[in-house]
């Protein structure tokens, strides 16, 4: 650490009993892109940052994302996927916000705890270090304490990571009280790094009404400023719109903000979110960013092809079209389910076949307002997704006998595997009352039970059995077949419920198999029923790890037997 930075941050910090700053931290060895957003939520920070995460990395440079939030939850996992989006769940098995999904897809690349973190979280370490008295009698204050253990994540990530680059997405809007803090640390992060090492990146949002039929900048003008009276200069600033943004807008922004033209880029809707990274590098936003941070003529480009060759890769003519069901409970908003959507994607890639979604509302079926046959005109393969509780339930069990029985390919995720096994317990081995221990408390023919370590916990938040665990693949079955006859796997799971070790018998001699299982538990977690084109029902998400360009081969295998299926009725 040099002298100065020493004498700026470390000794001020010890008479706070406090530091900011991790041991052999070496200021500038990893520079900072901090992206906020004004204006208002929802314009896509999340596909922003790591479609620029992409674009960084492309050019050779090793990019940890963090994503910064600005709510008291520890993490995400307490949080509906109805108003927040999926719960995304990492190999690590922390619950993350759904961004953290958008990274790892992106950037290829498995994050941990480290590229995510709370206010919650922050909070909570600091409640913890007063109880232990690490702040040796002084009070504990929102500056420097809560500001000091921000940053310190922050370089923690630098340190652990070695990236070239941390890219820190903060959560939330400029104007928000939720984030200020959160705004204050990077602003003194920036400080005490120096503004050569770090870059800060604002996502605005370019009004354009339709009633007037042209860009208004104010509210975009208003959200800078509100920026700016943080103490937080913006050196990039990127508009984002529907359509693309005028001159005057860009020279508008650019003098309201301090930010020289150069500087000022747009982002408008695309058809497909894979052709950002290489629509970012046309128009220089990283070549900016890495000028701004010194980088950018150890760093390249070198008329590499590779960002066009991925981005051609992922955006391919398609041929025919299949329709996939999705029969769950939040079907008011596609974020629920954002990872099964883009693993069909990326097997719409590979297969160059479109595949359209359709959203089967399983209370509808339960309660009969809608027909199961009639809901499944037109699809040619369903998932029964992950999910909690009664509602719902008995309109799945009846989705899961209507693939069954008329041969429909089916892929069945966490409660959808639960489910499929429970259809099956009651209607091929008469089981008449089967069910699961999350809707019948005590009945004794809970074919789905609670795991015996989950027996003892307590409470909701991260206590489910989480993250990435071995699968041991049954040799000469069609899991295996897909997997590459891999005869161990790792996959993610997030559940508190399993298959009853007493049913086992029952269920494999009527004629299911369980072709995946824990390697040293009697944890099921593959199902298959031979003889059908395609079921499969797993214990885990299958689409945590499902990535562009390598679908999960269990999703291939869906869109794969869905087409053949489309097929062979067009005959
Ligand atoms: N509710 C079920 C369980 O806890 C399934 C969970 C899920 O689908 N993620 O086991």
């Amino acid at each position: 650490m040099d002298a100065e930075f020493l004498a700026q941050i470390s000794d001020r910090s010890s008479e706070e009993n406090f530091t900011s700053v991790p041991g052999g931290y070496a200021k500038g060895k990893t520079k900072y892109v901090i992206i906020t957003g004004s204006v208002m939520s929802g314009i896509g920070k999340g596909i922003f940052s790591s479609a620029l995460g992409k674009t960084l990395q492309d050019r050779g440079l090793k990019v940890a994302p963090i994503k910064v939030e600005a709510y008291l939850n520890i993490d995400s996992g307490t949080l509906s996927p109805y108003r927040h989006g999926e719960v995304f769940v990492l190999d690590d098995g922390t619950e993350t916000d759904m961004d953290l999904g958008s990274y790892e897809r992106f950037l290829d690349a498995d994050l941990s705890k480290d590229n995510f973190t709370t206010h919650g979280q922050i909070y909570h370490n600091i409640i913890l270090k007063e109880r232990r008295g690490d702040y040796n009698g002084r009070d504990v204050q929102y500056i420097p304490h809560v500001t000091g253990e921000t940053k310190l994540v922050l370089r923690n990530l630098a340190m652990k990571s070695k990236a070239d680059i941390v890219l820190v997405e903060i959560g939330g809007t400029v104007g928000d009280y939720e984030n200020l803090f959160a705004m204050e640390s990077v602003r003194e992060l920036i400080y005490e790094e120096g503004k050569e090492n770090a870059c800060l990146v604002n996502l605005t949002y370019i009004i354009e009404p339709r009633h007037l039929g042209e860009f208004k900048s104010k509210a975009a003008q208003i959200g800078l400023k509100q920026l700016m009276g943080l103490g937080l200069q913006p050196d990039i600033i990127v508009c984002r719109s529907q359509t693309p943004i005028t001159p005057i807008v860009r020279q508008k922004i650019s003098m309201n903000a301090n930010v020289p033209i150069e500087g000022v880029f747009n982002t408008y809707d695309v058809d497909n979110i894979y052709r950002l990274p290489l629509f970012y590098r046309e128009q220089g936003i990283d070549e900016a960013i890495l000028r701004h941070l010194g980088l950018s003529e150890r760093h390249r480009v070198n008329g590499s092809r590779s960002l066009k060759e991925w981005t051609e890769k992922n955006i391919v003519q398609l041929k025919g079209e299949v329709t996939i069901g999705i029969a769950g409970k939040y079907t008011g908003t596609s974020d629920t389910y954002i990872s099964i959507v883009k693993a069909l994607e990326q097997c719409s890639v590979l297969t160059r076949t479109k595949v359209n979604v359709k959203w089967i509302e399983a209370t509808d079926v339960e309660t009969g307002k809608k027909k199961i046959g009639e809901e499944m005109k037109g699809v040619d393969g369903l998932i029964i997704p992950g999910g909690f509780g009664i509602r719902g339930v008995e309109g799945k069990v009846i989705c899961a006998r209507y693939v069954r029985e008329n041969g429909v390919p089916f892929l069945g995720i966490c409660y959808g595997f639960q489910i499929a096994v429970i259809e099956f317990a009651r209607n091929v081995c008469s089981i008449k009352n089967a069910s699961t221990e999350e809707v019948k408390k005590d009945s004794e023919n809970n074919i789905i039970c609670i795991l015996p370590e989950q027996e003892e916990v307590d409470g909701l938040g991260g206590t489910l059995r989480l993250g990435g665990f071995d699968i041991r693949v049954k040799k000469g079955t069609l899991a295996w077949e897909l997997y590459g006859r891999k005869e161990k796997v790792r996959e993610r799971f997030r559940h508190r419920y399993n298959v009853n070790t007493k049913f086992i018998d029952v269920l494999e001699k009527n004629g299911m198999v369980f072709s995946g299982m824990a390697p040293t538990k009697r944890i099921m977690q593959i199902l298959e029923l031979p003889g059908h084109p395609y079921f499969i029902g797993t214990q885990y998400h299958a689409e945590f790890t499902s990535r562009p360009l390598k679908p999960n081969p269990l999703y291939l295998g869906l869109v794969k037997a869905a087409i053949k299926r489309k097929e062979g009725a067009g005959k």
